[in-house]
């Protein structure tokens, strides 16, 4: 679940809104509640982790980390296996290659045209979103061509070694195969592969919190809720400062 919200507005002198800033929020579902408290946990595993700085909040990235029970790892929106060094497609692998492309821009342009017609589509700024349900479901039917040359080189996620983050699953629970991705921070379109109940969800937490050692669910919640509101002080008082300085109203 995505959410926008409101970070600051620009008024003039009588009191009339110019500018208003908006940014993507996050959601306090309890899946996303959850995975923070993980990060909050991780952090204290491994201080020395990637963390995000953000709107995602000081604990809204993720930690790379893996064991038995779980693996987690952070939406760095990028390659960590270095397939752009890989040498380019050759011969009929490339041909084929490049027709799964063409076709599938194709079906994107189709999506396009059609939602427009329909009205099922709005245009931000110049843009047209393609129907993503439509894509997908073509890209289940006309599977990615396997590389024939042994080049690998598109950015593709067949293309990439399971290990690397851009394809790797931002949050995995081996035992059950229960996975959850996000998108850039946990709360920002938060999906999971299936639906999950509140009590399943809270004994896969357990379940991994004894895994590296921690405290109990609901311990590590609490910690998680102090860590996570002496973070949001800090960010109030920064804002309010730079609100002074640009003569912005901070938000509340
Ligand atoms: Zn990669
Ligand atoms: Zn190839």
């Amino acid at each position: 679940m995505s959410e926008v919200r409101k970070f600051a507005e620009v008024k003039d002198q009588s009191g009339q809104t110019l500018i208003e800033f908006f940014g993507p929020g996050r959601s306090n579902d309890g899946l996303s509640v959850g995975l923070r408290m993980l990060t909050h946990q991780l952090l204290q595993v491994v201080p020395k982790s990637h963390r995000g700085i953000g709107f995602g909040g000081a604990y809204g990235y993720g930690v790379e980390f893996e064991n038995e029970i779980f693996s987690m790892c952070p939406d760095a929106q990028d390659c960590t296996c270095a397939w752009d060094r890989r040498p380019p497609h050759k011969g009929k692998c490339k041909k084929q290659i490049d027709a799964w492309f063409r076709a599938r821009k194709k079906i994107e342009e189709e999506s396009k045209q059609k939602q427009k017609t329909d009205g099922s589509a709005t245009e931000i700024l110049g843009f047209w979103s393609f129907d993503l349900k439509a894509v997908t479901k073509w890209e289940k039917k006309n599977r990615y061509p396997k590389c024939i040359c042994s080049a690998r080189h598109w950015k593709h996620p067949e293309e990439h070694e399971p290990t690397c983050w851009l394809v790797r699953p931002r949050f995995l629970h081996k035992p059950s195969g229960f996975q959850v991705d996000w998108y850039k921070y946990i709360g920002r379109e938060t999906k999971p592969n299936r639906q999950i109940n509140g009590n399943d969800w809270c004994s896969m937490l357990e379940e991994i919190l004894k895994s590296i050692k921690r405290p109990k669910l609901k311990t590590a919640i609490k910690a998680y809720q102090k860590a996570e509101s002496a973070e949001q002080k800090a960010c109030r008082e920064t804002a309010k400062l730079a609100a002074a300085f640009w003569n912005i109203r901070a938000p509340g």
